[in-house]
């Protein structure tokens, strides 16, 4: 691995290079701690072996520089030096450092000790990978891959501060969708056909979207679709395209194939010159989602397979 050393006198910069490369790893080299912080700025490499006694910055101060950041990964620190007194070992680890050596170092030693540095940074990556997994997972829905209710909730939260410190004039529009007579598929073809077709579903939101946008899977065959900046005719024709789009699927099922039709419902709040922003996001999220689903229930009472708008929110 690529391993930072700092030393100021060069035969020990030499001496170590040479042994890490033989353990297999590279150097990148600091000649004192100033010019070590520096380097370490740029590029925060994982491990560190640093000398104690340098003009300026000395190993001390790096060690509690390093310590004082916050940053992603963990910093491997080996204190390498010829201060090898009980008290000053104890100082050293103190201070932050992970290990202390001192010099003249065995080879051997010096191999294994950064090899447990590997084992202690490996062990904190596949701590970390599993917790942005954790992270993905209670985030989305298992079945569709979209956002999960949530999730589709706090972004929506985000957009409306955003909106919050934005122009007057400027939009967010959502859009509920409901499958019409969803129950008739999971009655007819069974629920594995069902689940295929909200997947079906899923995808061609997610392909219809801007890059801005966002899709959640609101609840069983709900899906929330969140539009920044798009004001309602706009939304409207999002959402009418969507509703072709879907009119037009078929879902596989055996012996045949299933057409799907959808209801929608579109809501947006715009911000008006005259009342405040919508800051604080929450009850404004549950108006718009509110009149979003009035809007739906509309669609769904004079025939379903249609987009109904609810009138214009404005921020008063
Ligand atoms: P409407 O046109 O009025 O919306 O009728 P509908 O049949 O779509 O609505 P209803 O609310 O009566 O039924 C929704 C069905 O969706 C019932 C439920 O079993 C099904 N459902 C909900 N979640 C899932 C799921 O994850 N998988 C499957 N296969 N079905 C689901
Ligand atoms: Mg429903
Ligand atoms: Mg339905």
């Amino acid at each position: 691995m690529k391993i930072l050393i700092v030393d100021d006198d060069a035969n020990s910069r030499r001496l170590l290079a040479v042994n890490l490369a033989f353990g297999g790893h590279t150097v990148v080299e600091a000649v004192d701690g100033q010019s070590a912080w520096e380097l370490f700025q740029c590029e925060r490499q994982r491990l560190v072996i640093t000398d104690w006694k340098m003009p300026g910055l000395d190993g001390m101060g790096l060690v509690r520089l390093i310590r004082s950041t916050q940053s992603e990964g963990y910093t491997y620190i080996i204190m390498l030096t010829a201060l090898g007194a009980k008290p000053q070992v104890i100082t050293g680890l103190e201070a932050g450092a992970d290990d202390y050596l001192t010099k003249p170092f065995d080879p051997d030693e010096l191999l294994a000790r950064v090899t447990i540095g590997q084992r202690i940074l490996q062990l904190e990556e596949r701590l970390m990978d599993s917790r942005r997994q954790m992270e993905v997972l209670a985030m989305h829905d298992t079945l569709t891959g979209l956002f999960n209710r949530r999730a589709i909730q706090d972004r929506a939260l985000a957009e409306l501060n955003r909106l919050a410190r934005g122009a007057t004039g400027a939009h967010l529009s959502v859009v509920l969708l409901d499958i019409d007579r969803f129950k008739h598929i999971n009655d007819n073809h069974g629920h594995e056909a069902g689940d295929r077709a909200l997947r079906l579903v899923a995808d061609l939101l997610a392909q219809q979207l801007r890059s801005y946008d966002f899709v959640g899977r609101w609840g069983g065959e709900e899906f929330l679709l969140l539009l920044p900046g798009a004001g309602a005719a706009e939304a409207c024709a999002a959402a009418e395209r969507i509703r072709d789009g879907l009119a037009q699927t078929v879902v596989p099922v055996e012996g045949g194939g299933v057409t799907l039709t959808a209801s929608l419902g579109v809501a947006t709040l715009g911000v008006t010159a005259s009342g405040p922003a919508p800051g604080g996001g929450e009850p404004w999220l549950d108006r718009l989602v509110r009149a979003a689903d009035q809007a739906l229930y509309q669609a769904k009472h004079s025939g379903r397979n249609r987009v109904c708008v609810a009138g214009e929110l404005s921020a008063v």
